[in-house]
């Protein structure tokens, strides 16, 4: 904890405009502290970001979503007035091959069966499926396991879950929440998703998507930071970090040096393992290679996106989770940000884990996604497709694979006035938005000595689940 007098007399530099640097920096800014954001790009967002793309001559970006039970993210949304620029969505699509409609809705009932009613109806699953899924779902009636060492394949296996539960539930939902295969996911985090978004309240699984361009979208909370009297300072990459002999920390930027009495580093694993070696005056060498070590066993998992503009509408659907295929899910841009009509449809296909697609060239993509997704939807078979654009995120997650607790470091480190942040870090959350702000607030709250100050309350759990839910 920092030795400095009251709160409105510290000097924090906060490394890296992500989700994580973002949270840390409004939180601190809050309290009135003085706060310096750094970030080495022109724009704020991190890997949630939006860029113009100069071929295509539009703004793009990866589709990102977030939940109902993303509190801390939500809080930050309201601080920041951007709460309004998200959808929110109650009812999922899910869409075979052959044509086959199913319709998972939150129903007036209350957790945990709040989705029951749409599972008894739902055709893409018999009923050797559900009552796997519901003895399934069970197991993550009271929480979710406090030990990650068992992989969810394993999971899968011992739960006794029928082929196609696993091709139609199972795996979906865990690709688009964990960002890999089942083989390497661990089960605590897998439980952690199910309990949260079908079984602890009705809505935690609401699907919330923002309805302008990430960056311009985030650009808010960069805004809310200036409000409470911080500074952002963009194109600003750090080069190094030194410890004087007073405690202060000097940070070294291509622009010149700032100077704080306490550091937030909210990197990724790679970056931050990069930068620690850098850092000067961290007397236990042991204790930095031991940090180091731990960034080293994290592993990326990518995603690839395929966007695509046609010349008319091709469907009335917001998005689709499509089954039985490569690509996974259908955001129809166009119209979850009611873009006119008459301007086509702007569709975003998503791959998500995609390891594969990673060496496949983009008309290999290309090909293959609209051979796919015209099945599904024969309307864009009519339909001319004006541009097209690939993006690969090669780094865009972390793996939470089984075992990989022990190596997510906590927001305080062993020396004094240097914090860590970022969705890698000991948050309980795996690789998203919310885990990312929870990093952030939980190291803000660090650097005040009290490292759950600034955590939002977690969705209210209602009877039955009340008597049931472990606190
Ligand atoms: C394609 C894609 C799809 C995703 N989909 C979802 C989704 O649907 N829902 C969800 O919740 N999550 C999703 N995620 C994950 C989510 O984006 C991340 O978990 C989260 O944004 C991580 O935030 P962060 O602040 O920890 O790290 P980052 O966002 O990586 O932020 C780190 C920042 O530090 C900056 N930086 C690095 N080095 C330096 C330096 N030396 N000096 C200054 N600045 C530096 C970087 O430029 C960056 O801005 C997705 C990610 C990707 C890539």
């Amino acid at each position: 904890m920092m030795a400095v007098e009251g709160e409105g007399g510290r000097d924090v530099v906060v490394v890296g405009a992500g989700l994580a640097g973002l949270s840390a920096a409004a939180a601190l800014a809050g309290v009135g502290a003085r706060v310096t954001l750094v970030e080495r790009r022109p724009y704020v967002g991190g890997r949630a970001y939006s860029y113009l793309h100069p071929a295509l001559d539009e703004v793009v970006d990866s589709q990102h979503v977030l939940l109902g039970c993303c509190t801390n993210l939500i809080e930050l949304c309201e601080q920041a007035g951007i709460a309004d620029k998200i959808r929110w969505y109650d009812e999922q699509t899910f869409l075979e091959p052959n044509g086959r409609i199913s319709r998972i809705a939150v129903s007036g009932l209350p957790a945990p069966w709040h989705f029951a009613l749409s599972f008894a109806k739902a055709g893409m699953l018999g009923w050797k499926d559900k009552v796997g899924m519901v003895r399934g779902l069970m197991e993550f009636a009271r929480g979710y396991p406090s030990e990650d060492v068992e992989s969810v394949d394993q999971w899968l296996k011992r739960t006794g879950q029928t082929e196609r539960a696993v091709r139609h539930f199972w795996k979906p939902i865990l690709m688009a929440t964990l960002n890999d295969d089942a083989g390497h996911c661990s089960t605590k985090y897998a439980g952690k998703v199910f309990h949260e978004l079908f079984v602890r309240t009705a809505s935690g699984g609401r699907l919330g998507i923002p309805t302008v361009p990430l960056s311009e979208f985030y650009e808010g909370v960069a805004q809310l930071i200036v409000a409470r009297g911080g500074e952002v300072k963009l194109r600003t990459g750090v080069e190094g970090l030194m410890q004087s002999a007073d405690g202060r920390w000097q940070v070294q930027t291509a622009a010149g040096e700032l100077w704080a009495d306490a550091v937030v580093l909210a990197l990724p694993f790679e970056q931050t393992q990069r930068l620690l070696p850098r850092v000067q005056g961290l007397a236990d060498a042991e204790v930095r290679e031991e940090l180091a070590a731990k960034a080293a066993r994290f592993e990326h998992s990518p995603f690839t996106s395929i966007l695509l503009w046609y010349d008319r509408e091709i469907s009335d659907l917001d998005h689709a989770w499509l089954l039985d295929t490569t690509i996974e899910w259908f955001f129809h841009k166009s119209r979850i940000r009611r873009y006119a009509q008459e301007t086509g449809s702007y569709v975003e296909l998503v791959i998500a884990g995609s390891k594969r697609q990673l060496h496949l060239t983009r008309e290999e993509i290309l090909g293959a996604a609209l051979k796919e997704f015209e099945e599904f939807f024969p309307e864009a078979r009519k339909a001319r497709v004006v541009k097209s654009g690939i993006l690969k995120e090669a780094r865009a997650t972390f793996s939470v694979t089984p075992g990989l607790d022990a190596y997510r470091p906590q927001q305080t480190t062993e020396w004094d006035g240097l914090y860590l942040a970022g969705d890698w870090t000991a948050t309980e959350w795996p690789a998203t938005m919310e885990g990312a702000v929870r990093s952030g607030r939980l190291a803000a709250g660090a650097v005040l000595g009290d490292t759950r100050r600034f955590m939002a309350a977690e969705v209210a759990v209602t009877a039955p689940m009340r008597w049931l839910v472990r606190h």
